[in-house]
Formats: C-alpha cells, structure tokens, sequence
C-alpha cells in the first residue's frame, strides 16, 4: 500500500517521516505516522522563518572568519614546512662535512698504514741485503785465500751455522699479506642515516581545527585485563541469546532469539524469575520508567513490557526490526530495520508514533545495508550502528552525516560487527566482533584502540554485550553469557 497522496487537491497534512503533503483521504495510511495540518504548520513556519534566516545571516561573519583561518593556517603550515627543510638542509650540511672529514681521516689512516708497511719492509730488505753481502764475503775469502788458519776456520764455520739457522728461521717470520676490507654494508646505512638524520613524522590534529569544541574532547582511555566477575551463566544447549538489557532498576533481563522466554537476574547474576512473551527475542531496550521494549525476532513488531502488561508499542512492517534503542537523550526509539533493499532506522516517538526515517546521508547517500544493532554518545547526538551487510560500525550525527565507518581495524578481513555499545565512563565505544571472535575498543574518532576480549580469552561467536552500572561488560557467546571486570588506564 503506497503511503503516496497523488491527489490533487485537497492536502490539508503534512507527515513528518514521509516528508510529504497528503489529503484528508489519504490520512488513513499513514495512522502511526506523526502530522501536523498543514495550515497551521505554515503559519509556525513563517513566523519562525524570519528570525531563523537571520540568524543564519548573522552567522556569516564567522564562516568568513573561519575562511580566513583555514588560509592563516595554511600558511603557517607552509611556513612551518620550509623552516623544516632549512632545518634538514642545514642538517645535511653538517653530516656531508662531518662525513667528509671521517673520509679525509678514513683515507689517511689508510695511507699511514701503507707507509708503516713500506718503510719496515725496507728495513727487513737491507737486511736480508747485508746477510747476502756478508756470505758473498766469506765464500771469496774461501776461493781465494788457502792459508786459513784454523782459528779463521772455526770462526767462519760458526758464522755459516749462525747465518743458516738465522735464514731458517727469517722465512718463517715474513708478513702475511693481510686482508684489507672496509666493513659497512648497505642497510647499516639505512639504519645509520635514520639515526643521524632523523625521521620525518607529520602529524595533522584534525580536530584541532574544529570551530566548536564540542563534548568530544576528553581523552579515551584504555580497557586493559578483563578479570571475570563472577563465573559464566550457562546458556542451555540450543538456546541463543540475542539480547542483554538492564532495566532502570538495575535487573539484569536476558532475551532468547530461540525461546518465547526472558529471565531476569540480579547484579550478581542470581537468577529471580522468567517470563513468557508472545514473540522471540531480536533486541531489548530500557525506559528510564521501568518499561522494556522487545523488538521481535524475523518480525516487524516492537513489543513494551512493564510491570503486568505486555503490549504493541509500534508494528514496523514490512520491514523486519533490529535492534532498539531507547534514547535518553531525545526522548525518542530507535528501531533498526531491515528489507531485501538498503535498511533504515524509524524514529519513534514515546506514544508510539513514527517521526523520522534516517536512510540516506545528508549527501544523499544510503546510509544502511543491513543496520542490526544501535548505540548512543551519552552526551553528543551520535549514534552507533552495526552494519554486518557493509562489515561496517558507523557513526552518524543528528544531521544525518556519517561521522566515521570502521572496517575493523587489524581485524579488517575478518569482521562481522553484531552490537555495539557506548561505555560513558571511558569514553569509548565497543563492538562484538562475531567472525574474528574479539571485542574491539574503539576511540572517539573510530580509530582501533584495543581488543577488550578476544578468542584467547576462550571468546567464540560473541554477539550481544551489555555495559552495566557497575562498568561490567557482559558478553553472550557460544553457550554463555560472560561477565567481565574492566581496569581502566588513565593516559
Ligand atoms: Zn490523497
Ligand atoms: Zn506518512
């Protein structure tokens, strides 16, 4: 049934989440939708338009001003860069000559060592010369004098045995020729020229340019050495969670994709009751009254469970429900649903009336494939979804602006994100990794800061995770519900 008015005349309404003016006939099919008659609407807009367009006009100074910046920045960018390359310039100055004066010094060694070799070799060959001399000597004596006599004899016979044993002797104590080798090689260099010359690092703080500091400024800090708290729930055989929620009295309320069941347990994760539902369990969501709301699972319907009463809070067909959230902040739900083309979230109203459809970018882009679980900034308008169809969390604005997409980090070409959940007293974001078996902390600007949890913690198929009052995380996964102490480290 089309929720199109192709009437002529006659539209009297406008509706909010179709963005469009209907007839009084046409009215019927949008009944969970919200309205507003279009006369009075008109007259709201146009006493509110004048001062609105003022003060946008009045906003244009400091677009300009912000214009003039981003130009005063760059420039001093640009001269921060080439004050750097003087600074290399000047660095590379001094190594050449220092590198220069180290190869002077290399060369000279060199040639010292040659002239040492030299002048000893000389040495030892005027001496070889005058051992040559003096057995030339003796042999002319010998041919040419014959009356030796016999003390002359036994001189010379002495001299000969003494020459002899001295040559012996000298042949076996001439130099080797020594190896002359110059020992650096090529990735010593590397290693050296980073050492001596520096590394470069460039870093832009994006944020650091922003015109409004926003509440986005405390600094994230890390989850590190998640102890058990207590030991694991046992979840029957067959059974699957799908959904953890603490009510505003602080039970715990675990809901079965499998069972047409909750059950309720205290902080110390005691069991107290169980409670039969109409539907299957696809996600839950607290009021801050005391009420849940159950999306139902492979179905359109959002149910509201208080005290005694279970009723429809809001149907979504056609479309499959996800995830729900019940926003502290806007006093709205959200509720992620799903079709055979891109997803959406419905903005609902407390009574139960649809008010926005979030599904293209403010770009115009489709935001969703299949958006399944959602989370909020505790005090920004942000909201975080998981998009297993796009292997995707994103962070979007109120403005429809997709703030960030995280792929999954080191994790990349292994991630299935199933929940996703803000913990407020750090700052930070995280998110079940189904297929790599990991819980992933991530940082204000979606950048990967740790895996809380992984496979080596025995984590198998983690899916829905709850951050309680007392900064636990508890995380269902193959057959259990675990429950973790978190330490924080301050940076
Ligand atoms: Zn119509
Ligand atoms: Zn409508």
């Amino acid at each position: 049934m089309s929720t199109t008015c192709f009437c002529d005349s006659g539209k009297k309404w406008f509706c909010y989440p179709c963005e469009q003016l209907i007839c009084e006939s046409c009215k019927i099919r949008h009944e969970n939708h919200a309205m507003e008659e279009s006369g009075s609407l008109q007259q709201k807009l146009s006493s509110r338009l004048p001062s609105a367009i003022k003060l946008c006009v009045q906003a244009i100074p400091n677009l300009q001003d912000q214009i003039d910046q981003v130009d005063t920045s760059v420039e001093e960018m640009e001269r921060r860069v080439n004050a750097l390359k003087d600074q290399l310039k000047s660095r590379f100055e001094v190594l050449q000559a220092k590198l220069m004066v180290h190869h002077e010094n290399l060369r000279q060694e060199a040639d010292n060592f040659l002239t040492n070799i030299k002048d000893k070799s000389n040495q030892k060959k005027e001496l070889l010369q005058t051992k040559v001399s003096t057995i030339e000597s003796i042999r002319d004596r010998c041919h040419n004098d014959d009356g030796m006599d016999i003390m002359d004899s036994l001189k010379l016979d002495d001299l000969c045995t003494r020459i002899l044993d001295d040559v012996k002797n000298q042949s076996s104590i001439i130099h080797k020729i020594p190896v002359i080798c110059f020992s650096v090689k090529d990735n010593d260099f590397e290693k050296e020229i980073g050492e001596l010359f520096g590394v470069l690092r460039l870093d832009v703080e994006e944020r650091q340019y922003k015109p409004n500091k926003s509440p986005l400024t405390k600094s994230s800090e890390g989850l590190v050495g998640p102890k058990l708290a207590f030991p694991a729930l046992p979840v029957r055989t067959g059974q699957k969670v799908s959904a953890i929620v603490q009510t505003s009295s602080n039970d715990i309320i675990i809901g079965y994709s499998t069972n047409k069941v909750i059950t309720f347990y205290d902080r110390n994760a005691k069991k107290q009751k169980s409670r039969e539902l109409p539907i299957y369990v696809q996600s839950m969501t607290s009021t801050s009254s005391g009420a849940v709301l159950v999306s139902e699972n492979k179905g359109s319907k959002v149910m509201k469970i208080e005290s005694k009463r279970i009723e429809l809070f809001f149907d979504a067909s056609p479309f499959k429900a996800f995830g729900v959230l019940c926003s502290k902040l806007e006093r709205v739900v959200y509720v992620c649903c799903q079709s055979d083309e891109h997803g959406h979230i419905y903005v609902i109203t407390y009574e139960g009336k649809l008010t926005k459809i979030i599904k293209k970018s403010a770009e115009g882009e489709f935001l969703f494939q299949k958006p399944h679980r959602i989370a909020e900034h505790s005090s920004c308008r942000i909201l975080y979804v998981t998009d297993p169809g796009q292997k995707m969390l994103l962070a979007i604005n109120n403005h429809r602006q997709c703030l960030f997409r995280y792929n999954g980090g080191p994790e990349r070409s292994n991630f299935i994100p199933i929940d996703v959940s803000f913990c407020p007293s750090i700052n930070c974001t995280v998110v079940t990794n189904w297929k790599g078996n990991s819980v992933h902390q991530l940082s204000e600007d979606g950048s990967f800061m740790s895996l809380v949890v992984s496979q080596r913690d025995n984590l198998l198929y983690p899916t829905t995770l709850l951050f309680d009052c007392l900064k636990r995380i508890w995380i269902s996964h193959k057959d259990k519900v675990t429950v973790l102490k978190c330490n924080f480290t301050t940076s």
